[in-house]
């Protein structure tokens, strides 16, 4: 056996060192040499892990420190050789050593952490892993028609998702049997492992492979869902679109996502409303707009209208004589209702003066007459002349 190196020299501390500065250097060099840290020297890094370790052992005990520091390595009895508590693979335990280490680990979760993601002492990442778990919300797309945006409409929708098994009422049991507590786990989902390591023992937390972490077994699983509890199932699901909705707002139904786990809320059902495109109508914030075409004379003489309105009615409007094209009107209170008050936007419709591309012989006889009574000169540059 090669000659140990002195456990001051190890972890570069003199003599008088106070248990602080070895504590600090202990941490320094356990980080820099965890096998885990230096993976592309393991073997080199885990030898000298272990002689940090054995060093910090034996100089963090007041007692073993004493000892070591009367008689060496090779104490009285021998009982710091053989590379010490860590070596040959040797279950190591805190309460058999006589070592109170434990708190002093403790403070050192830090390195734990790092190197084991922080499933050290298991208790936190365990409560995370065994609590209820919300279920998953679910996302779905519905086309509807503009007026049905207007008016607001309520659908049948279909999705598809996980449901409690009804033979089995969810638990995945066959009728008539029962799931029981699962002897790996003893019911808690979870396996504390205790490892043996250069760093001494330790606690790790796994979910429990028996059980699935569910922390229930079952001998006669239920023959509908095959154990699982829940059956993929395509329900059909009544969702009510406000009226007002906009394209690509999204309406949620708490509760109507995948089941939860472990006790755990079911999730929601998120709906994303598609508004399809109106050959006649368009939408501005919650305005309702729309192009009216009208004939030369109704804009000549002016009109009385129908409008057609987006939820079918029809609106009387008189627009004037002389109305040009282009011209805006506004119906007020005719447009959408605003979802998040109790606003409510305007119809804005706009004249389309239509010319007429074929005319009957009387039209024509007409309106030949009406030039007559007008200017003969295009009216369009006379401000410019002469104005
Ligand atoms: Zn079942
Ligand atoms: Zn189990």
């Amino acid at each position: 056996m090669a000659t140990k190196r002195d456990y001051y020299e190890v972890l570069g501390v003199n003599k008088n060192a106070t248990d602080d500065e070895i504590k600090k250097a202990y941490r320094k060099l356990a980080k820099k040499y965890h096998p885990d840290a230096n993976p592309d020297n393991k073997e080199e890094a885990e030898a000298k892990f272990k002689e940090v370790n054995e060093a910090y052992e034996n100089l963090s005990d007041p007692q073993k420190r004493k000892m070591y520091d009367q008689f060496g390595a090779n104490g009285p009895q021998g009982g710091f050789g053989q590379g010490g508590p860590f070596g040959n693979g040797g279950y190591y335990s805190y309460s058999s050593s006589g070592f109170d280490g434990f708190s002093d680990f403790g403070d050192l979760g830090d390195i734990f952490s790092t190197f084991f993601g922080g499933s050290f002492g298991g208790r936190r990442g365990a409560q995370r892993r065994n609590g209820p778990i919300k279920g998953s919300d679910l996302n779905v797309r519905m086309e509807i028609t503009f007026e049905q945006s207007f008016t607001g409409v309520e659908k049948e929708i279909v999705i598809t998702r996980d449901e409690e098994c009804s033979h089995c009422k969810g638990t995945g049991a066959k009728p008539g049997t029962s799931p029981i507590k699962c002897p790996t786990c003893n019911g808690t989902g979870q396996v504390t492992q205790v490892q043996n390591t250069i760093l001494g023992q330790m606690q790790t937390t796994r979910t429990c492979s028996a059980c699935h972490g569910t922390g229930e077994i079952i001998n006669n699983p239920c023959e509908v869902c095959n154990g699982k509890g829940t059956i993929r199932k395509q329900p059909k699901i009544k969702v009510k679109i406000p009226a007002g909705i906009d394209d690509n707002q999204t309406v949620v139904l708490r509760g109507e996502g995948e089941p939860g786990k472990k006790g755990g809320p079911k999730g929601d059902l998120y709906i994303t409303v598609k508004v399809k495109r109106h050959s006649v109508f368009t939408r501005k914030g919650n305005n309702v707009l729309c192009e009216i075409p009208i004939t030369i004379t109704q804009a000549s003489l002016g009109a009385e209208l129908e409008i057609p309105m987006v939820d079918g009615s029809k609106e009387k409007y008189k627009i004037p004589e002389g109305t040009q094209t282009g011209s805006k009107f506004n119906i007020r209170n005719k447009g959408f209702k605003s979802i998040n008050s109790n606003s409510v936007g305007d119809f804005i419709f706009t004249v389309i003066v239509q010319t007429p591309k074929r005319l009957s012989k009387e039209q024509r006889e007409l309106l030949t007459q009406l030039a007559k009574t007008m200017n003969e000169q295009p009216p369009v540059k006379k401000r410019g002349l002469f104005g």
